[in-house]
């Protein structure tokens, strides 16, 4: 028997606003398709938020034993900078400043981006499609909601047409928008647009000729518009309707919608059973994003060279922190609460390595069956990684208990706790023990900078800055970094 077949998952579906019981349309086997980054610079903390979002909802699906096809584009082509509407191609934009091939800062940051989620040990998709390897799919779909009657052609541009739609289905039910609302508050930028209305949205764009990014269609030398990459590739791999699709909340409107829209037109069919979104990452109060520079670089925490800082912290604590908080509330970033996080997650690690050692007895003083239910029930109720957490340190609770001989424990229940700490710790939150499992080298190394770092200090207090400072700089120069805090000196590698 499949775990899923013993536990009632239940997820958050942003299209009904309700929490729903989950089943899948084929039974143990699910579609996800989850909007991937635009790759024209590096993945910020925020970003990093929403993907690790997902690989926990990736990581328990199949942890229930369900087969997950998880497809995760990458935006290569056709994101411009307004919604996707209008402006630069920010990936053009940053060829041009480097001096690049667009596909050359493609590649890039695709290669960033991949790098950054091992290091957050986030697993990998089943499919990875991009936009640009898709654009006979995507005009497709253009030629079939031209055909519905559901676009129009101007200049060589195909947009949408949001009010014909409207006629004949529901625009905005995923937002909550009310089209007649829209078009009341919009009603002036109209004139200076090729579009009937400013609410229609473009499926193919013409090309301006600096435009160099382009593909040859029925209408004009142009390329597909941001929308429609995410309607073809998850209905390419998915099939017309599929179990989940998810994204950060900003992406709602008018990404999600648009895509809503244009599956329908095109299939007759909502595409999308469970619509999932991921809550913002915070810095000062406002969302992390590249536009405004409000943000932090995954390599500025794991390195700590941001002023923000007190000292670097591990993918596996950035994560751990994240999931201290659930996936549809806001999370502020702040030093002190990463700080807090390291001392939990070093205490939990601290005990779930000391379980092997606990002497058995006869009987359990404490119920581990029912609280294995209970993290279970945790993930069940919309991936309630925070109340998993708090679960997991009730069990640290009882090993300190057993470990001073106020609780007891058989040795059957002492191997369930192992298993089900380890699953859930490991499996499903997907962390990295770097305390106890760092290769005997690495233990070798930590050793001698620590030692080093004695050295420097004792340096300092005697005055003898020449010493220090070829410490610090000798170790520089072979890429370990030196950062002094609050707390005493730690070190990164490079
Ligand atoms: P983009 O590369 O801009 O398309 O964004 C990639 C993903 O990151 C999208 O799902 C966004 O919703 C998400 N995202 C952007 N900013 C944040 C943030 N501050 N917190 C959480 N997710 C974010
Ligand atoms: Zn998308």
């Amino acid at each position: 028997m499949k775990l899923f077949e013993q536990q009632e998952l239940t997820i958050y579906n942003s299209l009904t606003k309700s929490k729903e019981k989950f089943t899948p349309i084929n039974e143990g086997a699910i579609g996800m398709y989850v909007c991937g980054p635009t790759v024209y610079s590096n993945v910020h903390l925020g970003n990093c938020r929403t993907f690790l979002s997902f690989d926990l909802v990736f990581r328990y699906l199949k942890h229930l034993g369900f087969k997950v096809r998880y497809v995760r584009n990458i935006t290569d082509a056709g994101h411009l900078e307004n919604d996707g509407e209008s402006g630069d191609d920010p990936i053009l934009k940053k060829a041009r400043i480097e001096q690049l091939e667009p596909m050359e800062v493609v590649q890039k940051y695709t290669v960033d981006f991949h790098t950054t989620m091992d290091k957050f040990n986030a697993l990998s998709p089943s499919i990875e499609p991009t936009a640009t390897g898709h654009i006979f799919e995507q005009i497709a779909i253009v030629e079939s909601i031209i055909a519905e009657g559901y676009a129009y052609v101007k200049n060589g541009s195909v947009y949408f047409d949001v009010m014909k739609f409207n006629e004949d289905n529901a625009y905005g039910k995923l937002s909550g928008r009310n089209l007649e609302d829209m078009i009341t508050n919009t009603r002036e930028l109209a004139a200076q647009s090729e579009k009937k209305n400013p609410q229609d949205f473009a499926l193919w764009k013409k090309a301006e000729p600096q435009h160099i990014m382009r593909w040859p269609s029925p209408w004009s030398d142009g390329f597909p518009g941001w929308h429609l990459e995410c309607t073809a590739m998850s209905t390419k791999y998915l099939g017309n309707q599929f179990d989940i699709h998810g994204g950060g909340m900003d992406l709602k409107f008018p990404h999600h919608e648009c895509e809503i829209a244009q599956a329908e037109a095109s299939n007759k069919q909502s595409p999308v059973n469970y619509w999932m979104h991921a809550n913002m990452l915070t810095l000062n109060g406002k969302k992390m994003s590249k536009s405004t520079g409000n943000f932090i670089l995954p390599n500025e925490m794991f390195t700590g060279d941001n002023n923000i800082l007190s000292k670097a912290f591990s993918p596996t604590v950035t994560k751990f922190f994240m999931y201290q908080a659930h996936y549809r509330s806001i999370l502020d970033f702040s030093n002190d609460a990463l700080v807090a996080s390291e001392k939990g997650f070093n205490r939990l690690m601290d005990s779930y390595s000391s379980i092997d050692g606990l002497i058995t007895s006869e009987k359990s003083t404490v119920d581990v069956a029912a609280w294995r239910q209970s993290c279970y029930d945790a993930m069940n109720d919309d991936f309630n990684s925070p109340i998993l957490i708090a679960q997991l340190f009730e069990a640290t609770k009882w090993i300190n208990g057993l470990k001073e001989g106020t609780e007891a424990i058989s040795e059957k229940d002492k191997t369930l706790l192992k298993t089900t700490m380890h699953d859930f710790i490991f499996e499903v939150l997907g962390l990295t023990d770097t305390i106890n499992e760092t290769s005997e080298d690495g233990n070798k190394l930590s050793s001698a900078v620590e030692l080093l770092i004695e050295l420097r200090d004792q340096a300092r207090a005697n005055k003898d800055f020449t010493t220090s400072d070829r410490i610090r700089d000798a170790l520089q120069e072979v890429g370990i970094q030196l950062k002094d805090g609050k707390e005493g000196t730690t070190y990164s590698l490079h």
